[in-house]
């Protein structure tokens, strides 16, 4: 058996002990919710938690894909649970969000990948939650993405996110269910639609990217118009799990953070522990209060 990688330093995380946490586990249980903190093995968990921050990961706990990167379980997913779109909105209005993200599993077995829950989940915190704003983090749709686009797009997410993980050329090897520009453009037509609506992406680091190549996915963002970016460090969940090729430094992530600044997006979170969702609520309502 290979030995595992040693972390650096700077990636080292608290444990998962305080009360916060264990309400939240406890809730997310009795409303019979998935979070993506938990099935991707978030290194964050404890931190976010605590502060009674999650990320809701709706059509369940089985994706019908298998991303190199990812550790939430592939297979053949359940049926479409009807009761998930209000107790999302419930579990929001209890831990009392301002800003929720919600994700899902891929769903190429359903007829529209899921985009129906997505726009039932946004219906049902509009409802229940009006002040909250919302954040959504979708898969790609395949070739449903059109329409799925559109029908999320109408019912109003604050901030709408699809992450392009890495650079094009890993893309056989990292995310190969997936195609780079069907990315790309599915966050462009989001603007298309609804130039009102944020839009985000983000990337994983240490895959074996060169500089270059993620300077080049900037500027690939930036000609879709995405406002909003997110870099952080992979981190291998289980050995079968593609092999982090490197650590990239703090300072690192600064000069990319620096880089994405001066070609105009709007947020930038580049860290090692930066996830799509980690502060998310935070830098939103900062950028609007701005
Ligand atoms: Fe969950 Fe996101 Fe926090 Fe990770 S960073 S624990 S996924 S809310
Ligand atoms: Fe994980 Fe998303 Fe890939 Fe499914 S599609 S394996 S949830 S990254």
């Amino acid at each position: 058996v290979a030995p595992r990688q040693r972390k650096p330093d700077w990636i080292r995380v608290k444990a998962p002990t305080s009360t916060g946490f264990g309400e939240t586990k406890a809730m997310m249980r009795r409303l019979g919710l998935n979070t993506v903190c938990e099935e991707a093995a978030c290194p964050n968990i404890g931190e976010c938690w605590t502060k009674k921050h999650a990320t809701v990961m709706i059509l369940g706990d089985t994706c019908t894909r298998a991303c190199a990167f990812c550790n939430v379980k592939t297979g053949m997913p359940r049926k479409v649970d009807v009761l998930e779109p209000q107790h999302t909105a419930d579990a929001a209005a209890e831990l009392g969000l301002s800003h929720i993200v919600i994700t899902s599993v891929d769903r190429d077995d359903l007829p529209d990948g899921g985009a129906s829950q997505f726009v039932k989940v946004i219906q049902a915190l509009r409802r229940t939650t009006p002040d909250t704003t919302i954040e959504i983090l979708t898969p790609d749709f395949r070739n449903k993405a059109q329409a799925a686009v559109e029908s999320i797009v109408e019912a109003g997410p604050d901030v709408y996110n699809h992450n392009l993980e890495t650079v094009p050329r890993l893309y056989p090897t990292i995310r190969p269910g997936a195609r780079y520009y069907a990315s790309l453009r599915l966050l462009e037509s989001v603007k298309r639609h609804d130039p009102s609506i944020f839009t985000k992406s983000g990337m994983m680091m240490g895959l074996g990217e060169e500089r270059m190549e993620v300077h080049q996915v900037m500027d690939d963002m930036r000609s879709a118009d995405i406002d909003f970016l997110t870099l952080g460090q992979y981190l291998q969940p289980t050995p079968r799990h593609a092999k982090v090729i490197d650590f990239v430094t703090p300072k690192a992530f600064d000069a990319y953070a620096a880089i994405a600044r001066a070609k105009g997006f709007l947020l930038v979170a580049s860290s090692p522990l930066t996830r799509s969702s980690y502060h998310a609520g935070d830098d939103f309502m900062r950028l609007r209060a701005a």
